[in-house]
């Protein structure tokens, strides 16, 4: 930045001391370049006037012309307010102001005409503005008669100290003015050229004082456009640096363990997804580069399949794999269903967790070390200092999300050359916060279920329907099938939400008594042991009915499992709706999930329930969840440890023009890998300059 961008706020004409700490504190603004990088969050035509005829009440905010005819206090104490009478040629429009009055009442002149800005209202057939915005149309003021407003976000604190949106679009005008002449470009002329976008201070300029519409949507094309192309630019960048100083393993061969499996011991024909990504990965970690690769696939998608597919790879050119899950009954689950497909092959592989007995721990240890043992499934227990192999070359990671970057960075660390590394999630991410989030790694799909699975049939009931669930339970039982019922169980509300929960256990236990019926109960206060007693109690077909928190949430396989029951589901996140609607759906049988919620809904719970309703598709959900909540929100994002302020592109809109930003540094990339050429100097020195701003973007071990 030039030397007046970086120049400390508090020497802008306007500010001073005290606002400056102000606007250091609530808007992170330090100095005037980022006053201008803080950006309007909407802007109003006020080219338009309104005849006060034509006001109504139902009108946004609005703009009209007029002089103010008189003015009186009404009423009294808290509700004394000012009252001033505005009128055109066409009617009368009332002004009030119920605090400030002593500033206001002074400065309002009769016979002078304003602008006059604000939202209307009506009472007693009469329209009014409260707290109008009003300027005095003084002639060389309005050399131009309308323009566009932009509006910034405050905060009370702010506003209190005077620094409301208006202030601080002066305060830009000042710093614009300082600023002219010496905005220097940020992207290198050749490539503004050829994409034909505005110049930056042209940009910045239009983005806080538009000239016109046209200009306006330029600069917000041209700002939004180098935000996202800086993100993939540095993101690709260090995906070429990281390959450049890791060489990874090769696996080159497909040797008898792969094929003696897939020849011999695969129990169904590979989905053409599972095909595409098996291959995908076969590319990449025979490459000579380390595999970063990101697996994502709805719930039932047969992720696991092409975990093994990659470890037996591993295992033909000579390395160990180990496999990590989230919790103990999840890798308990893999190590069951991994021997099952292996059958009587001849590849060593053990369990390890927090649970395993010290002497196996023991014959664990010594075997990884001699190379005797293949595969390590297991818990956080792998990542102890004592869990050493004698050459690990593919680490897999279940349900990526509920891990820390730390700790992924530990099980790459057992290793000189790092390992490959696979990460698997059931929570897929939209294409846009992929290629933001995980835009430095390589990212494979599932986006097909494998054959003969039936849609999960889901249905909204509101309370007054539950006679008619529970007779539907009864049948369902009947028929030898299982059901889930599912309590919210919110930090928040913990303590009604748990009474709830116990409630509703014992309400289930009344309509559905023993000895017919068997009852089950999990929750997170309970030990972790008890908790997996009753699951797997569940899992044996013991227990019909599991009523449950989320802790059930995460992957656990009951194929019997048909039907699952939301209780309050308005008060669930999308995207965990979705993933508990996946713990039923495993087996042949049509499976259902019923959806119950109170009458009164609010617009998003309604939009949330309808869109579950609507779709099976995880990829579809994560869309309409991501519109919903907003970018930063998104289950997955917050813990992979990347700050997301992106200052005015928005993923959730902007996925065109990322797109396009991602294409263009792509090419780049591809004919100057370390940005060395002449013409690409300014890249390299914003990447530098972001490099300081965001530490943790990106890598994921
Ligand atoms: P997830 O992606 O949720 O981890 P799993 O790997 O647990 O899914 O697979 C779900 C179920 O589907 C498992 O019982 C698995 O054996 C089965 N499965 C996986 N791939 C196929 C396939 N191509 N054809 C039939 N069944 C499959
Ligand atoms: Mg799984």
């Amino acid at each position: 930045m030039s030397g007046v961008l970086s120049q400390d706020i508090k020497f802008l004409p306007g500010v001073g001391p005290r606002k400056s700490v102000l606007l250091n504190e609530e808007l992170k603004v330090f100095t005037i370049g980022d006053l201008i990088y803080y950006f309007p969050f909407k802007y109003v035509d006020r080219t338009k006037f309104y005849a006060i005829r034509d006001v109504n009440s139902s009108l946004p905010f609005i703009q009209v012309k007029g002089r103010i005819t008189g003015m009186e206090m009404v009423g009294a104490g808290r509700n004394q307010r000012l009252v001033a009478y505005l009128t055109d040629s066409t009617g009368l429009l009332e002004l009030i102001w119920f605090q400030g009055i002593k500033f206001v009442k002074p400065t309002l002149k009769t016979n002078v005409e304003y602008i006059v800005f604000g939202k209307p209202s009506e009472f007693n057939n009469q329209f009014s503005i409260v707290h109008p915005e009003m300027d005095e149309k003084v002639p060389e003021s309005s050399k131009k008669e309308g323009y566009i407003q932009a509006f910034y976000n405050t905060s009370e604190k702010l506003k209190s100290n005077f620094l409301h949106s208006k202030a601080i679009l002066k305060l830009q005008f000042a710093a614009l003015k300082l600023a002219k002449g010496y905005i220097l470009e940020s992207m290198p002329a050749w490539l503004v050229q050829k994409l034909g976008i505005e110049g930056l201070e042209s940009a910045l300029m239009n983005i806080h004082f538009p000239e016109n519409p046209q200009l306006l949507q330029k600069a917000e094309y041209r700002l939004k456009f180098e935000e996202l192309f800086y993100i993939q630019l540095k993101l690709l960048h260090l995906k070429e640096d990281r390959h450049k100083k890791f060489k990874g393993h090769i696996f080159e061969k497909v040797g008898l363990y792969f094929n003696d499996f897939f020849y011999k011991h695969l129990p169904f024909e590979l989905t053409g997804a599972q095909k595409r990504v098996v291959k995908e990965i076969r590319k990449d970690i025979g490459s000579g580069r380390q595999m970063n690769r990101l697996l994502q696939g709805d719930v039932g998608s047969g992720k696991t399949m092409v975990a093994l597919m990659t470890m037996l790879i591993a295992l033909d050119n000579g390395f160990q794999c180990c496999m990590m899950a989230p919790t103990e009954i999840l890798a308990n689950q893999h190590y069951v269903s991994l021997q099952k497909f292996l059958g009587n092959m001849p590849v060593n592989i053990k369990l390890l967790t927090g649970s395993t007995k010290k002497p196996d721990r023991k014959v664990i240890h010594e075997d990884l070390l001699s190379g005797k043992l293949h595969i390590l499934i297991g818990t956080h227990a792998l990542l102890e200092d004592i869990v050493q192999f004698q050459t690990l070359g593919l680490v897999i990671i279940d349900e990526q999300h509920r891990f820390g970057v730390t700790q992924r960075a530990k099980l790459w660390r057992k290793n000189l050359i790092p390992p490959h590394i696979l990460v698997m999630t059931a929570t897929p991410i939209p294409r846009t916060l992929a290629m933001t989030v995980y835009g430095d790694l390589d990212v494979s799909v599932i986006d097909e279920l494998p054959p003969g699975r039936k849609p999960i049939r889901t249905v909204h009931y509101f309370e007054n329907r539950r006679a008619e669930l529970y007779e539907f339970i009864r049948q369902e039982i009947t028929q030898g099938h299982q059901i889930y019922i599912v309590y919210p169980l919110i930090s928040e509300s913990e303590k009604l939400d748990f009474k709830n929960l116990e409630e509703g256990y014992e309400h289930i236990k009344k309509c559905f008594p023993s000895p017919e019926y068997t009852i089950g109960m999990v929750h997170g206060r309970m030990k972790s042991a008890d908790k997996e007693k009753e699951m797997l109690r569940f899992k044996k077909g013991e227990i019909q009915i599991l009523v449950a928190t989320t802790v059930i949430e995460v992957g656990v396989d009951v194929p019997n499992a048909s039907v699952m029951i939301i209780e309050s589901s308005e008060r669930f996140g999308l995207s965990q709706l979705h993933q508990l609607r996946g713990r039923v759906g495993r087996g042949a049988e049509q499976s259902f999930c019923i959806l119950l919620s109170g009458f009164k809904l609010g617009i998003d719970s309604r939009k949330r329930i309808e869109t579950l309703v609507a779709t099976n598709d995880g990829f579809e959900i994560a869309e309409a969840d991501m519109r919903l909540r907003g970018p930063g929100d998104i289950e997955g994002t917050q813990q992979s440890g990347i700050a997301f302020d992106l200052k005015i592109s928005n993923l959730a809109k902007d996925g065109q023009i990322l797109q396009y930003a991602r294409d263009i540094a792509e090419t780049i990339i591809a004919s100057d890998p370390m940005l060395e050429q002449p013409q690409n100097d300014i890249l390299k020195k914003q990447l530098i300059a972001l490099q300081k701003n965001h530490l943790n973007w990106g890598s994921i071990s």
